[in-house]
């Protein structure tokens, strides 16, 4: 009997063929033929049970892939979201913002503390429930790609579009990638912006890590940019790059803690780091060191529609 091929799976970035490069925890890594891009396919259709599976409160307070006290950040999270607005006052003024991915809002609220009047989509009921009923923020509960952007119903969209659009740490964890960055673009008004910060396979750390790059982490994690193929992505929604640059991060102990006992697994390595890390307070706030997170300004183009 001949073999079955498997269903040719094309990269959502530029359309090219894609094989499997590896496999990491039983979900497999796809890398393009034709561009850098390498991500984990979701089954057409399962977007809605992905999202419910991985998006649990687990993913907030459960440690792993996710976060060890997502509510505990909020700080940090807070002055994360006027940092960024402080970085982009030079080219646009505050407006409209929608917060992709708003979690708890705590992003959001920073924005809003530099003048920015807010909205926020957010997959996780809990956190969600959180940003409107502690932070009083317009925080929908729902997904970008399954949100039908009704006013009034999953999201708050103002005549004429959002005139930011924030994805912090979003873009990497879209099902459907193209779905998602399609209703992106709808929502932005014409000259407005986009604000993306996701992780980047061609920094030196990720080549250097390879495979056990800490972004290889399906199935949250389910896309590998590089700063090349996000903007050849972004260029396909009419959006081009203003600016960028790496942030200034900072994560907590807890979670730093967290994120390593994740990636070093529960082997000799990562008993060992364990007892290590014990010494590391968790409401410490450390800077994250590596070169491989970026953040990235996209101004879509006035004759771009709606
Ligand atoms: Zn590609």
């Amino acid at each position: 009997m001949a073999a079955v091929s498997p269903r040719a799976i094309g990269c959502p970035v530029c359309g090219a063929p894609t094989a499997v490069a590896f496999r990491v925890r039983g979900h497999d890594i796809r890398r393009c033929a034709g561009c850098t891009h390498r991500f984990s396919a979701v089954e057409t259709g399962t977007g809605a049970d992905h999202v419910r599976r991985v998006y649990g409160d687990h993913y907030f307070t459960g440690g792993g892939a996710g976060y060890p006290d997502y509510l505990a950040d909020g700080g940090l999270l807070r002055e994360r979201g006027r940092g960024y607005a402080r970085l982009i006052a030079g080219a646009t003024t505050p407006g409209r913002v929608l917060d992709i991915g708003a979690a708890a809002g705590f992003v959001l609220q920073g924005l809003c503390d530099e003048g920015w009047r807010g909205a926020g989509i957010e997959p996780n009921a809990t956190m969600a429930a959180h940003a409107r009923e502690r932070l009083g923020l317009d925080v929908r509960t729902g997904t970008l790609e399954q949100a039908t952007g009704s006013p009034g119903e999953d999201l708050p969209a103002p005549v004429g579009g959002f005139d930011l659009v924030t994805m912090i740490q979003v873009v990497a964890h879209f099902h459907d990638l193209r779905e998602a960055l399609a209703r992106a673009q709808a929502l932005t008004a014409p000259g407005g912006h986009w604000l993306i910060e996701t992780w980047d396979s061609a920094s030196l750390s990720a080549r250097l890590l390879g495979r056990h790059w800490h972004e290889y982490n399906p199935p949250s994690v389910l896309h590998q940019f590089s700063r090349a193929s996000l903007v050849s992505l972004a260029a396909q929604f009419g959006m081009a790059p203003v600016q960028s640059g790496r942030p200034a991060r900072r994560i907590s102990g807890a979670h730093a803690k967290s994120l390593l006992r994740h990636q070093l697994g529960t082997g000799a390595l990562g008993r060992l780091a364990s007892a290590a890390l014990a010494v590391v307070p968790d409401r410490v706030s450390l800077p994250y060191p590596a070169d491989d997170l970026f953040w990235i300004l996209l101004r879509k183009d006035s004759r771009a529609g709606r």
